[in-house]
């Protein structure tokens, strides 16, 4: 499989496969890497899937994808990376060898698709976990190492921690903004002791964070001299990863391959969504993919208007769903290459628009009306929103949801009516409650469980560095390290 450039000009070496495109982020010419074309799944194949093992279905699916690596190491990866023990946050009643059960609100009609289950308890962790897998192998193979920098504001630091701990050839820099994250959210990150993780937590909000990765990024000489790379969610490979739970989740929700399922997802940088959208392409019977956010808004309002706002960082609000607190979201426009009959010059058009801050609309194209070919809809939630959610789905049904998860199951509940009667409608569980604990309380008086080989985490010693946000001690901080 050869990967593209949503721009057109996919670099060095001309044809990049998987194993090219793996440690890097963006294409050369700003844009994102697909896959010249999605693999199609025939009625036999998806007949033989149905009875996979989430491993075997990962490595099955994978292989359309990574065809550089061989398929016995490949498959070695997706054993090691899917497996109950990785995956053994599942609620009471599910089983962990399932890695993401679906949990029923109304049988056969609601359900969540957990994701949520792995190390981290958000979803992230479906790709990253393999990621940390794949990176070590891949360095492996070249006798090459690689520092990873990031910056996050929660779940997504976390995750990549947790995935590249104790791996050889990675080391992870991560920023976080000191005093800014929720407590049970530092300890799962300060209290890792691997000496392959540093954490840094500066004094500043996240966006000084982020500004500080960008900075050290366009630093090109440090970057190459200390082989600087990133694991951010526009790298295709975690999309990829994510593809798989949407098959599995058909499997699980649906009896024969002649069926239908829709999908409610909660959204940010429109990652997860973008490999539910890809897995429809390949072939999946998805009636519906429904995209919820909070009260940042920026992709529902794509979704009903077809005009694309992004926004500046100063007018996107802090809620209390803090990871889909996004102005701009990164992975769209791998959507919008879709959308617009993968024409690379029309992407980077209309992408020279958002680069310089600036809206596009689509409403006067005829790509507009194909948003009803890829079987969007949206939908927004607000704090209020989310509490109630929380609220009813804990009396009605005695399960407690997160607050990402909530805006999902807000939005699902308000577009049922748009799914077809009798397609089950699965909303992609996210995170668990625990790591948003103060919202919880807030809307149920009481507070979350707190999984048992979790409990005493936030008593654990810490490691972290306080540092000012001042790029060129974090460049010296890296360089002494390396
Ligand atoms: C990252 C994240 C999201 C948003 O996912 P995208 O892929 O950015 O759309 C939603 N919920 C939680 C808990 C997350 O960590």
């Amino acid at each position: 499989m050869k990967y593209i450039s949503t721009r057109g000009h996919a670099g060095q070496p001309a044809n990049p496969e998987f194993c090219d495109i793996l440690l890097g982020g963006l294409a050369p010419d700003g844009g994102l890497y697909l896959p010249e074309s999605y693999p199609l799944i025939g009625r036999e194949e998806l007949d033989a899937w149905r009875s996979l093992s989430y491993a075997e279905l990962a490595f099955a699916i994978l292989s359309k994808f990574i065809t550089d690596i061989p398929a016995a190491d490949l498959k070695a990866i997706c054993d090691k990376t899917y497996t109950a023990a990785v995956y053994c946050h599942v609620r009471p009643g599910d089983n962990a060898a399932d890695i993401t059960p679906v949990r029923w609100l109304e049988d056969g009609k609601l359900g969540l698709l957990e994701l949520s289950n792995g190390p981290t308890l958000a979803f992230k962790d479906m790709a990253m976990q393999l990621l940390g897998n794949l990176f070590e192998y891949v360095l492996a193979k070249r006798g090459e190492s690689i520092n990873i920098l990031g910056a996050t504001s929660g779940d997504t630091g976390s995750a990549a921690e947790y995935a590249m701990r104790g791996k050889q050839g990675v080391r992870v820099f991560m920023l976080s903004p000191h005093g800014k994250m929720s407590a049970f959210q530092r300890a799962q990150m300060y209290s890792l002791q691997d000496d392959n993780i540093f954490n840094i937590a500066v004094t500043g909000m996240f966006d000084d964070a982020q500004d500080i990765v960008k900075a050290v990024s366009n630093d090109h000489a440090f970057k190459a001299k200390h082989r600087i790379g990133a694991v951010n969610s526009i790298n295709w490979a975690r999309v990829a990863a994510q593809i798989v739970y949407y098959f599995k989740g058909y499997f699980e929700a649906t009896k024969s391959n002649d069926e239908q399922v829709a999908f409610c997802v909660p959204s940010g940088n429109f990652g997860n969504i973008c490999a539910g959208h890809i897995a429809r392409q390949m072939g999946l019977p998805v009636a519906k993919l429904i995209l919820a956010t909070n009260e940042n808004n920026v992709l529902d309002e794509f979704f009903r208007t077809g005009v694309y706002r992004p926004r500046k960082t100063a007018e996107t609000s802090v809620t209390s769903s803090p990871s889909m607190d996004i102005s701009k979201a990164s992975n769209f426009e791998r959507f919008v290459f879709d959308l617009v009959g993968r024409d690379p010059k029309k992407v980077a058009e209309l992408w020279a628009e958002v680069d310089a801050g600036r809206p596009f609309d689509l409403t006067t194209t005829p790509w507009f009306a194909r948003l009803d070919d890829f079987a969007f809809v949206s939908g927004s939630s607000s704090h209020a929103d989310r509490l109630e959610t929380i609220r009813s789905i804990y009396e009605t049904y005695g399960v407690m949801i997160d607050t990402h998860t909530a805006d999902g199951v807000k939005v699902a509940r308000e577009l049922a009516a748009e799914v077809p009667a009798g397609v089950p409608l699965l909303v992609l569980e996210t995170a668990l409650p625990v790591k948003f604990a103060e919202t919880i309380r807030e809307a149920l008086g009481r507070d979350p469980e707190v999984p048992a080989d979790l409990q005493g985490l936030e008593t654990l010693p810490q490691r972290v560095e306080v540092m000012a946000p001042d790029g060129e001690q974090i460049k010296r901080f890296i360089a002494e390290r390396v």
